[in-house]
């Protein structure tokens, strides 16, 4: 166990961490951003930071040998360096976690294993795998970079063979997937301890706007309510599989023909922002008490209902408008430069 006091570090610098930090104070620990760039705003609320790439292994060294546990907010840090981290600190959730997670292909190969039902999907790394692809899947389909892909970028939706044609590959890894008619898209959060405790918050049904994030809305609807029980045992197979510490997040399409696995990440999730005040106990609270060793706290619903909402670019720019309902729960991201797309926020609402 890892008692109050010690020093946690994130890799990564981004909202996540800072609400894993955040939390991490409440309980008595101090954080340590490590990080690319050099204003985190992670580490704006942080004990200390170390401005680093992620493929610096020295500095990943000397950063870890300062902190009790490692745990990052961002998956797309290469996997192997990481054990430059892992010989100081131990880190969780594993690298394996990031290293299934981070490759789209590697991800669904994984996820088939355990009996998991993606979209149906080809590798492509030339427009003639693509032209089959899209032949053997059909059309629309999404075209998906392997890796680095989040919030819809590096995404092409391709509508009929003649897109097929004229789309400018981006000479990177990339899938192709079968565009999936459903009915709602939702999450399954678990949190998994050291001693093998699985907890799941309530699922909620997202809404995406140019493929970013826009709601996250509990309880959900009856389509997705029908499907929750399955898509949990496939979390919890990948996250026993695994052997994994910490938040875990599977987003699934609930569809007529019950749940189709999108994607995992092997960390808290935007679409769990509603735990911190709709959850007797938020995820990032959790992803510390579970990476410290710490009992987990209860993730029963703290509300009837709770609905979050993303501040997106100028979204940000209303922020008297939502405090002048004093129902709303800001959270802005400290973010200094506005642009489109970017995530600056979100508002919580509970039903009571
Ligand atoms: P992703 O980054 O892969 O989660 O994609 C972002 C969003 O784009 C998803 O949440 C969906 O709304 C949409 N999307 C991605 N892939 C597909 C697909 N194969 N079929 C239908 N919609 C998709």
């Amino acid at each position: 166990m890892i008692p109050p006091g010690e020093t946690i570090g994130i890799l990564g610098g981004g909202q996540l961490g800072r609400m894993i930090a955040l939390a991490a104070a409440n309980l008595g620990y101090r954080c340590h951003v490590y990080a690319p760039e050099a204003d985190s705003i992670a580490a704006d609320v942080c004990a200390g930071f170390t401005q680093g790439d992620y493929d610096d292994e020295a500095k990943l060294a000397e950063f870890a040998q300062g902190c009790a546990v490692v745990t990052y907010e961002f998956e797309n840090v290469a996997a192997a360096p990481l054990a430059a981290v892992a010989a100081h600190a131990p880190l969780h959730p594993p690298a394996r976690a990031l290293e299934a997670a981070q490759d789209r292909v590697a991800e669904k190969v994984f996820v088939e294993a355990l009996g998991g039902r993606p979209a149906p999907w080809a590798a492509v790394d030339s427009a003639q795998d693509l032209a089959d692809a899209a032949h053997r899947i059909g059309t629309p389909g999404v075209l998906k970079t392997r890796r680095d892909g989040y919030d819809g970028k590096g995404q092409w939706r391709i509508m009929s063979p003649a897109d097929v044609d004229a789309v400018a590959l981006p000479g990177k890894p990339l899938v192709y997937e079968g565009f999936v008619t459903f009915g709602a898209e939702f999450s399954v959060i678990l949190v998994r301890g050291a001693d093998g405790d699985v907890r799941f918050w309530d699922s909620a049904e997202n809404v995406h706007k140019n493929g970013i994030l826009d709601r996250s809305t509990v309880p959900a609807c009856n389509l997705i309510a029908g499907q929750v029980d399955e898509a949990r045992a496939l979390a919890k197979k990948v996250a026993e599989a695994l052997d994994y510490v910490g938040v875990l997040t599977l987003e699934f399409f609930a569809t007529a023909d019950g749940p189709v696995f999108n994607e995992m990440a092997p960390r808290v999730h935007n679409s769990g922002h509603w735990t911190i005040e709709g959850a007797l106990t938020s995820q990032f609270e959790n992803h510390v008490r579970a990476i410290c060793g710490l009992p987990l706290g209860s993730t029963a619903l703290a509300a009837k209902g709770v609905v979050m909402d993303n501040l997106i670019g100028d979204d940000a720019h209303d922020w008297p408008k939502i405090l002048s309902d004093p129902a709303n729960h800001l959270h802005l991201y400290g973010k200094a430069a506005v642009r489109p797309g970017r995530k600056m926020g979100h508002v919580t609402r509970l039903v009571l």
